[in-house]
């Protein structure tokens, strides 16, 4: 089968490899769509070699049932879903209380194992899974279903996280109105009744924004902490969700925030916020805010997505791409020429 795998530093190349073998627990999935994630990027231009073979990239999967492993219950081949990417314990304290994305067997940083970032993913014309992390889409398209697994469901766990500071009346920040905050602008707007301020580098990026329901957006620059605040009475806003993560970013978060409000680091740019203590006055960080570093999100928040996927209320913007395109798909998301999500088709 073709399969895009990354196979050194800055190199992807579509290779020709096994179907792979299940196990008793396993699913084999005949790929339907693929998502192309920032986060891949950032993986394929890590400067240091984190393992010897190819690995096959794509943790955002959407395909059909092809086989059932021998031990599976309730599952049957020809069945369409969506991959929950984080593939954990299931048995830990963290697991068993529905945060399967801090899974206590995965580390303290570390991240779970995770199809096409840690263990071979989807980028191919079949993956293997385990058969709990299938979550059935129905006719879902699976161009519109990939993304959920990842954009819409990383976005949702952070906006979810944040529920006590979105208030009608309030207002929330997207930062990075790309694959993931596109899809969040559209959930907050299902889910919450605040306005919502996009920011972004690129105004097309903010054509997209108006598109998916943003209130007002504002170009990324170092006035437009000043502008949220103005826009704000001067309080800052309920929540800001950076889905950036670079010090510039960063920066824009902490002193654009409100007091209480929630800051969520969603991007992994490596933007370090200055979150100082004392009386700070000034541009600083704002009494009684809080922070979180928000990875992906539970098996529930997927379930949650696929439903508003499944009631019409988040469209994916989707950039199709044949799997052998792969490469290219990848430049343009690096360059920053991907409107919404770039997917591969195998
Ligand atoms: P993307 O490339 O599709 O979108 C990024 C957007 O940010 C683009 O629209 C770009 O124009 C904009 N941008 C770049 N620099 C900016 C700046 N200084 N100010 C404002 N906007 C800026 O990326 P994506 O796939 O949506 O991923 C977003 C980030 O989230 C990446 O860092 C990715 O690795 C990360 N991610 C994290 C998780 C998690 O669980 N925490 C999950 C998925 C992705
Ligand atoms: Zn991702």
């Amino acid at each position: 089968m073709r399969a895009l795998q990354w196979t050194g530093p800055e190199t992807v190349e579509v290779r020709d490899i096994p179907v792979p073998d299940i196990g008793r627990g396993d699913l084999l999935i005949r790929v339907g769509a693929a998502g192309v994630c920032h986060s891949d990027l950032t993986l394929v231009n890590f400067p240091v070699r984190l393992r010897e073979d190819p690995l096959t990239l794509g943790h955002e999967v959407a395909g059909t049932i092809e086989a059932v492993g021998a031990d599976v219950t309730g599952r049957e081949i020809g069945e369409r879903g969506v991959v929950y990417l984080f593939w954990t314990c299931g048995v830990c304290r963290e697991c068993v209380s529905g945060n399967e994305n801090v899974c206590i067997a995965a580390g303290r940083t570390a991240m779970p194992t995770t199809p096409g970032l840690t263990i071979e993913g989807g980028m191919a014309e079949y993956v293997r899974i385990p058969a709990t992390s299938f979550v059935p889409i129905g006719d879902l398209d699976f161009l519109q279903a990939a993304p959920v697994a990842d954009a819409a469901l990383t976005a949702y766990h952070a906006i979810r996280g944040a529920k006590e500071q979105l208030r009608p009346g309030g207002t929330a920040v997207a930062i990075g109105i790309g694959g993931l905050g596109h899809v969040a602008l559209q959930i907050l707007h299902a889910i919450s009744g605040v306005r919502v301020i996009a920011v972004d580098v690129a105004q097309e990026k903010l054509d997209l924004a108006a598109d998916c329901g943003a209130d007002v957006g504002i170009l990324s620059d170092n006035t437009a902490a000043q502008q949220i605040l103005d826009m704000t009475g001067g309080r800052g806003a309920d929540a800001v969700f950076d889905f950036v993560g670079l010090d510039a970013t960063a920066k824009l978060a902490v002193e654009s925030v409100a007091p209480n409000g929630a800051y969520r680091m969603v991007g992994i740019g490596g933007g370090a916020p200055e979150i100082t203590a004392g009386p700070a006055g000034g541009p600083g960080w704002p009494w009684g805010a809080s922070v979180r570093k928000s990875l992906g999100g539970t098996r529930r928040d997927l379930f949650d997505c696929v439903a508003l996927a499944q009631a019409g209320k988040l469209h994916m913007e989707v950039e199709r791409f044949d799997l052998g395109d792969g490469p290219e798909a990848l430049q343009r998301l690096d360059k920053g020429q991907i409107r919404g999500r770039a997917v591969l088709v195998p």
